[in-house]
Order: structure tokens, then sequence, then C-alpha cells
């Protein structure tokens, strides 16, 4: 009888390492077309995502190939500051940790004058970008959006203002009764620089049906996107995995940001945002369906398979350090990634979701972390042009704009 057993499971080894060798020979296939700067399917990027074993290796040192025949050895950041100037927001996103309502203790909307002094705290820190975006409080105008950027640039016409995610156009553009061409052209005369491409989520109905109840479908965050390219309004690119979705949407979506790119050229980056689930409803009332985010496998393949799957398309794969705390990013840069996105100042979103990292990383602490990765350090504008390299000068050592209260965001390489 025991030998009947061990026989079987002889067989269903053999059997497995004959699939496996078979799976490996297709990843190997996938990769050398990738390195040889053919694009790969949606179907190949879903067999990348389900890889096993050494092959994850594999994709990883193609991914980092890759990263470093298209962009070299430097590693970039902006000198930013993120102002969310409402968290105010009854639309009821189910993943979202960050919406407050009215009289809810936290709940704020900031004038127009702390939003201008916010911003001059930042130029003076050396700022060249100012990120802005905010929950859709109902009782805002449509001029809001508009009236932000005219108050900033009055004072600080060089500053690059970045700002109003896809979901705040549709909201604005809807308040002002105007179509979105004409909304944006608006912003942009205005002295909009560029957009976050967040609101992204996954770009899939049924995916976004249960997170946003659909309210911003992908088709619409698809056309805000693309007339904001077509008006020379560039934009980042996003995806939010770790939820309720799997390979497939992953792969999709990706798919979906490199035919918009083709067509409008106008994605500067993508940025992978791995989902935070602590204050989530989503996770909160479903926590037997829904997932704590991705895995650390599941966030380093992200990475890495953006990079092989944008190839040629996207030069600038990012790692969200809010997300993943600065150690987490720092490991990326070897796979794939080449950019640590804002110092931000004042990061608000990701520790209202429940995100455990800091509001701050100051530029000298960003030139530590790639310097020890063995990557050279620049700061670099919103929209990718190199404005200093850090080879053998260090930038000015600012204390953080708030207290990190003893905390040290570089412990890991102190
Ligand atoms: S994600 Fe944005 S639009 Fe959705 S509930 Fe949160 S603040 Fe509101």
């Amino acid at each position: 009888m025991r030998k009947i057993f061990s026989d079987l499971e002889n067989s269903f080894k053999r059997k497995e390492e004959i699939i496996y060798s078979d799976s490996s020979l297709k990843i190997e296939k996938i990769l050398s077309k990738a390195i040889s700067d053919y694009e790969i399917s949606k179907e190949e990027a879903i067999a990348l995502f389900k890889s096993k074993g050494d092959d994850i290796l594999k994709i990883y040192s193609v991914a980092d190939d890759l990263r470093s025949k298209s962009v070299g050895s430097k590693v970039t950041f902006v000198v930013n500051r993120n102002i969310n100037f409402t968290n105010i927001c009854y639309m009821g996103c189910k993943f979202c940790g960050f919406a407050k309502r009215f009289g809810q203790s936290g709940a704020e909307l900031l004038s127009l004058e702390n939003i201008v002094t916010r911003s001059i705290e930042a130029w003076d820190r050396g700022a060249t970008e100012v990120c802005i975006q905010g929950g859709l409080h109902p009782k805002i105008s449509g001029d809001i959006y508009r009236n932000i950027i005219k108050s900033i640039k009055k004072v600080l016409p060089d500053m690059h203002i970045h700002a109003f995610s896809p979901f705040e156009v549709w909201y604005g553009s809807s308040k002002k009764k105007l179509d979105y061409k004409t909304f944006l052209n608006d912003l942009k005369d205005c002295g909009l620089g560029s957009m976050p491409g967040t609101a992204a989520e996954i770009l899939d109905i049924e995916i976004r049906n249960k997170l946003t109840k659909n309210k911003l479908s992908s088709e619409q965050w698809i056309d805000i996107i693309k007339t904001a390219h077509s008006l020379k309004i560039p934009t980042s690119a996003t995806i939010m995995y770790g939820h309720i979705d799997n390979p497939e949407h992953w792969a999709m979506h990706l798919s979906i940001i490199r035919d918009i790119q083709k067509e409008t050229g106008g994605f500067t980056e993508l940025v992978p945002l791995s989902f935070v689930y602590k204050d989530s409803p989503l996770y909160l009332e479903n926590p037997e369906y829904v997932r704590k985010g991705p895995s650390t496998e599941e966030i380093k393949k992200m990475h890495a398979i953006s990079r092989i799957m944008l190839n040629g398309w996207i030069n600038n794969i990012q790692a969200s350090w809010t997300k993943l705390g600065p150690e987490f990013a720092q490991k990326l840069l070897k796979i794939g990634v080449n950019d640590l996105g804002g110092t931000l100042m004042n990061e608000s979103i990701s520790r209202s979701a429940g995100s455990n990292f800091g509001q701050e990383i100051t530029a000298m602490e960003m030139v530590k972390i790639i310097r020890n990765a063995d990557k050279i350090p620049a700061r670099r504008s919103t929209i990718y042009k190199i404005c200093e390299t850090y080879e053998s000068h260090d930038p000015k050592n600012l204390a953080p704009l708030v207290s990190r209260k003893g905390n040290d965001p570089l412990k890991f390489i102190n």
C-alpha cells in the first residue's frame, strides 16, 4: 500500500515538474521578447503575474535591465508639498479611509489664504510643485478649482501646480455645466501644469461598481485623461490593487494605460498604489472577501511587470513610499523602479486610510536612500526634467516641516 502511495506521489511530482518546466519555458519566451523590446500582450502579462519560483527572479532581472536601458542609473524625486484642501466628501468610495462628513472630527475645508500660505511655505523650502487634491465637498462651487490655481499663481508664478484628479474634474465640470475640454482648458489658462491620474483604481466595470458604485466610470476616467492630454496637460497614471481584484484585472488595466499612451503620449509615469485596508469601509464591511492589500510578492511583481509591459511607452515607474515605506520602496529600485515620487511635506490620504508611514522624506533623506541603493540621486521637475544631480554634493539639509516625533524613516540604513 505504502509503495502505491509513494509511486503515486512520485508521478504527481514528475507531472508538477513537467508543468512547471512548461510554464518556465513560457516565461522565458515572454521575457526574451521583452528584453528585445517587443511588446508583451495582456495574456503574457497575466502569465508573468502568475509566475512562481525562480521565474519571478528572472522577471525582476529583466525589469531591472529594461530600467537601466531606458533611464540609466539615475533615480529621481521631486521636492513638493501635498495640499489636501478638503477631506469632506459624500461619494462613499468603499476603499477610501480619507473622506469625512460635516461635523466629523478632523473634517476640514482649507481657505484659499491657507492654501496659499502652505504653498509659500513649500516654495521657501525648495518645493517646485504643489500637489493639490481634495474630496468632492457637496457645498463647494465649481469655481474653487480655478480659484485655487489663480490664488497660488498670483504669488508664486513659477510654482508647478499638479492638481485635481479626474474625479474632481468630473465634479467641477458638472457643477459648472461645462464639458471636460472647456473646463480643463480654463484650468490650464489659470495655470494648471499637470494632473494626478488618480481615481483610476482598476479600469474594470465590475470591480469599479464594487469600489465606487461606478460613479466615475472607466470610460469617463479615460475620456478626462485623454482630453487633458489633448490639451497638453500631462498626467500620471495609477493602479490601485490588492483588494477584490486579480492578475487578469491588473494586466487589462496596464494594457489600457499603454493604449492611451500610444494614442496621446501624455502620461509622465505609472504609480502603482497598494490598497491600504485598515480604515477602508471595503475591508471593514467585508473582511472575509476583501484582501488586506497586495502581498509583498505581488507588490514586487506589479512594479517589475509594469516596467516590462510599459517598456518603450512610459519610462518612469514610481514607488509610493507613503504606501510602502522607504525601506520597501528602496528595494524596488532594483527591480524596475526609477522614481521615488515627492518629498510631500504633508501627506494625509494614505495616513488617513491607515498607512503607517510618515508625512515627509526630506530631499537629503531621498538622496541617502537612493545612494544606499547604488543609484545616482537626481531632483526632477514634475514632468521629469532633471533639475539637479547629486553625484558629489548634497541638497540643503532641512529639518522636516512637521515634527516626526522622533520617528526616523531612515533607520534601516543608518
Ligand atoms: S476616494 Fe475621493 S471621491 Fe471617493 S470618497 Fe474618498 S475623497 Fe471622496
